[in-house]
């Protein structure tokens, strides 16, 4: 599983201020302009939480703005999923066509030495994106086909996932409220969250044809 589980949770040490959990963070969710069009995704919740805690060690990162810059074009998987990209089955796609495999592959080697390099216990990434999703991301959007959503990681967190480094989405609001309780004991963890793919959502959209 490439999260904690509650397990792990428990039996990692607790972070103090003088010995922070080292936490990786997409660039968006931390709150920096550096989504597709410049926008942030800096308002999901638990983010204020998170941040403000004297217990972690917070390294912001956008793999495709240190790639590409930003503003930059939309771009997608096609084929597979960011496992299938890493072994040479997929591709990422813009939306005019323009085939960013190589930079992507570039992105998600940045991305692991910046995770390696900070020791990062857990990165908490973005998902849908074609780099950071590590759960739902696109299987084309714009382009055919249209806004077809598949299983699986996108590009850099698949990366992560094989160096062996746990990945949560900020949508994994179960693990995420177990991680958060031990960054901060006096949070109190919701009974009913559950993690994206426990959601009605992803049971509805991804459910088994009958
Ligand atoms: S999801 Fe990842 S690649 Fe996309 S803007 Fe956020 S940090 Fe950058």
């Amino acid at each position: 599983m490439h999260r904690p589980s509650a397990a792990e949770i428990d039996a990692w040490p607790s972070p103090t201020p003088d010995a922070p959990w080292s936490l990786l963070l997409s660039g968006c969710l931390h709150g920096n302009a550096c989504g597709v069009d410049g926008t942030d995704y800096g308002g999901w919740d638990l983010r204020a939480r998170l941040l403000g805690s004297k217990n972690v060690d917070v390294t912001p990162f956008c793999p495709e703005d240190a790639i590409w810059g930003t503003p930059r074009a939309l771009c997608d998987l096609h084929g597979g999923n960011g496992f299938d990209v890493l072994d040479g089955t997929a591709r990422v796609l813009t939306e005019a066509g323009e085939d960013w495999t190589a930079g992507m592959l570039e992105a998600a080697q940045r991305m692991l030495a910046v995770a390696m390099r900070a020791r990062v216990r857990v990165a908490i990434l973005m998902d849908i994106s074609a780099a950071c999703g590590s759960q739902v991301i696109y299987l084309g959007r714009r382009t055919a086909p249209l806004k077809v959503l598949q299983r699986g990681p996108g590009v850099c967190a698949a990366t992560l996932m094989r160096a062996g480094i746990k990945v949560v989405a900020q949508r994994d609001l179960k693990t995420m409220g177990l991680l958060l309780r031990k960054i901060d004991p006096t949070h109190v963890v919701d009974a009913h969250a559950r993690d994206y793919d426990q959601s009605d959502w992803y049971r509805g959209y991804f459910k088994p044809a009958s």
